[in-house]
């Protein structure tokens, strides 16, 4: 069987609480190898890699997302940034920006996804950037930082951006993750970006328990999900799903320097 990764899961939402150990064993069943726990507060980077240290195929990042920041302690940066070289850690984030929710003032958005980019290249740990209605501000805050300290790497989750946001992303050197949405009737212009943006640079996600895929769209997201993605993106690019799967499970592993 084909084997994919998560890139992207919140597994320690409180929506996985009852059935972690069901969901799992789906995952493995379905051929999702390794799972990304994706943290967005102090408490949730601990919890994450409480996950990791108890399972070997989960891998942990440490963040706060941009819209939990405005509601972090003042002591919450100092923790992540202490559990940020724990070895179950495999990235920074998710950090970026949002103007969708406006749950935290854009200054703050951007001082947060500023430190995230630091943490980043401090502990040489990959930043998962999280872009909700605010392209231009990501890619000009990604290109101060590309100008001052060289490729950028990390990546950019759930994209839904054009193919030129794409491209100009993969200049700096980041790759892009597709989720569940690039299933969705209404994304064909979407599907076009992607199908336009090499896939040596692309990793697929399903950023569980959120936005299933279809046929799954509206039920709670969860890894095992992800084959439904990779299964669209693999028509897209008019290869075979084991192609996909082998070609985005390279690319993640590369990515996050998760073991083969
Ligand atoms: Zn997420």
């Amino acid at each position: 069987m084909a084997v994919l990764i998560d890139t992207h899961a919140h597994l320690d939402a409180e929506k996985f609480v009852g059935d972690l150990p069901a969901v799992l064993e789906r995952a493995r069943a379905a051929g999702v190898a390794q799972i990304v726990a994706v943290a967005t507060t102090a408490a949730s980077s601990a919890a994450c890699i409480a996950l990791a240290v108890n399972h070997p195929n989960l891998f942990a990042t440490v963040g706060i997302h941009p819209n939990h920041a405005a509601e972090a302690a003042p002591s919450a940066w100092d923790e992540v940034v202490a559990l940020a070289s724990q070895k179950e850690v495999v990235g920074v984030g998710e950090t970026g920006l949002d103007r969708h929710w406006n749950d935290t003032p854009f200054p703050q958005q951007e001082d947060y996804f500023a430190r995230h980019l630091e943490l980043s290249r401090r502990v040489h740990k990959p930043i998962v950037i999280h872009c909700r209605e605010a392209e231009a501000d990501v890619l000009r805050m990604l290109r101060v930082d590309f100008d001052r300290n060289g490729p950028i790497h990390g990546v950019m989750h759930s994209f839904v951006g054009d193919a030129a946001m794409g491209e100009a992303c993969l200049a700096m050197g980041m790759f892009l993750s597709f989720a569940g949405m690039l299933t969705y009737k209404n994304a064909a212009a979407l599907r076009e970006a992607a199908a336009q943006l090499p896939l040596d640079k692309v990793l697929v996600e399903t950023d569980s328990p959120y936005l299933s895929p279809v046929p799954l769209r509206g039920k709670r997201n969860e890894p095992a999900h992800v084959v439904h993605t990779a299964a669209c993106l693999a028509g897209l690019h008019g290869v075979t799903p084991e192609a996909l799967a082998e070609r985005t499970t390279r690319n993640a592993r590369e990515l996050f320097g998760l073991p083969t």
